[in-house]
């Protein structure tokens, strides 16, 4: 099995993390500003070092082509994304990039070529921090947002994605369209504490969770808190309070998969003295099974609705999004799990459970992802890190898959 060389690849990843490196020791390189152009062009200058073609689409992603020896053949996509949080880290999307680098330089020193093409690429505005939504690159390659739509996207000041990638120089007319493409990986930091509590090294990504979002909102009757005998009250808070334990109670009856998230609450004109006659919060459940969401929500619905009845109020619940669950390829991800397996490494198969650029790419081509740990699980944190051997591990893992994958045409002189 190929090995790449882990301490050049620790070497890239902190010449990257000097373009806009924030005192606290994280990065900031937010989409289309012009550290993000100088990390791109820096990327791009280590492509065409490596040998590599590169290009750009019209809505800014960077693709770096390695040919192999089959013309016809369509590319192995790797990659991930430079752009970061405000306040982001070294590792998210960087890491992934930059570890499809190190599998092409390794590749370059053992003269390996592959039969079917590899493309390294670096979605634009994955984070949506600059612009909104996040993944915006990826979905606009794979046709799940129309290009027009993203170009007229604009950023907090008011500037659109079109004048941004005119300004930064970042717009090419590589075509877009996921239907020329073999398969896509992705390697990144899990972003969560799983794999460094169990202490593996290699996370086998399975797919993205079915992500449902809903807005309920509960009714009583607002009365004065000194002149109402506690019977003769309605209280939505109270109500919405119950409900948010049941949530929980929920959560534990799909446990450990299913997630369940109040994030905000709204008491409309709430006073210290006065009864909440009105509560609205949100919902957000997430579960890696369709049909395991929609029993949670089920649950949800029949629960909130006793819980209102019982009380004599009235709990509306509205679903305001819904994303469906999105497996893997399961050929794809055996191939990472064999590359896991042939270097004695320590694996779980897990659950992504963020949004990534993989989750556009699968719902299109054959796609897998490798996940590594990230130190006390921080991620979108200035203080987010890995160690040095995980990202070692992670990094052989995505070169034995990816080329399981391109296959082996022939190896020359190096
Ligand atoms: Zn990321």
């Amino acid at each position: 099995m190929l090995k790449i060389d882990g301490p050049r690849l620790w070497a890239t990843l902190t010449e990257m993390a000097k373009i806009g490196a924030t005192p606290k020791g994280g990065v900031r390189r937010l989409a289309l500003t012009e550290e993000d152009r100088r990390g791109r062009e820096l990327f791009a200058t280590w492509c065409s070092e490596a040998g590599m073609t590169v290009r750009t689409d019209e809505v800014g992603n960077l693709f770096a082509r390695r040919d192999g020896s089959n013309a016809k053949a369509k590319p192995v996509l790797i990659g991930s994304h430079l752009d970061t949080q405000p306040e982001g880290g070294r590792f998210d999307g960087v890491y992934g990039v930059l570890a499809a680098l190190e599998v092409v330089r390794t590749l370059n020193d053992h003269g390996v070529v592959t039969e079917k093409p590899i493309e390294i690429v670096s979605w634009t505005n994955e984070e949506g921090a600059r612009f909104t939504p996040a993944m915006l690159g990826s979905a606009v390659f794979v046709g799940a947002t129309p290009l027009e739509t993203a170009l007229q996207t604009k950023d907090a000041d008011g500037v659109t994605l079109r004048e941004a990638l005119n300004e930064s120089g970042c717009a090419g007319t590589r075509g877009l369209g996921v239907e020329n493409v073999d398969s896509y990986f992705e390697a990144h930091i899990e972003q969560g504490p799983i794999l460094e509590s169990h202490g593996n090294p290699i996370g086998v990504v399975t797919g993205g969770q079915a992500i449902r979002w809903l807005d309920v909102e509960v009714t009583g009757v607002a009365a004065h808190a000194g002149t109402t005998p506690m019977p003769y009250r309605k209280d939505a808070l109270f109500a919405s309070a119950a409900m948010a334990l049941e949530l929980e109670a929920i959560a534990q009856r799909f446990a450990p998969l299913g997630l369940v998230t109040i994030g905000q609450v709204d008491v409309p004109n709430s006073s210290r003295n006065t009864i909440a006659g009105r509560v609205a919060f949100t919902v957000d459940l997430r579960h890696p099974d369709d049909k395991k969401i929609d029993a949670m929500e089920h649950e949800v619905r029949t629960a909130f609705g006793k819980i209102a009845g019982d009380r004599g109020l009235e709990a509306a619940i509205a679903t305001y999004w819904k994303s469906p669950a999105t497996p893997f390829d399961s050929a794809c991800v055996d191939l990472v799990e064999e590359a896991a397996e042939g270097f004695g490494y320590a694996y779980e198969r897990i659950v992504s459970g963020a949004g990534h650029d993989a989750i556009h790419l699968a719902r299109h081509v054959p796609t897998a992802m490798v996940f590594i740990p990230c130190v006390d699980g921080l991620s979108h944190n200035e203080a987010e890190d890995a160690l040095p051997e995980d990202v070692t591990c992670g990094a052989n893992v995505l070169i034995n898959a990816v080329l399981a994958r391109a296959v082996i045409g022939s190896t020359v002189d190096a």
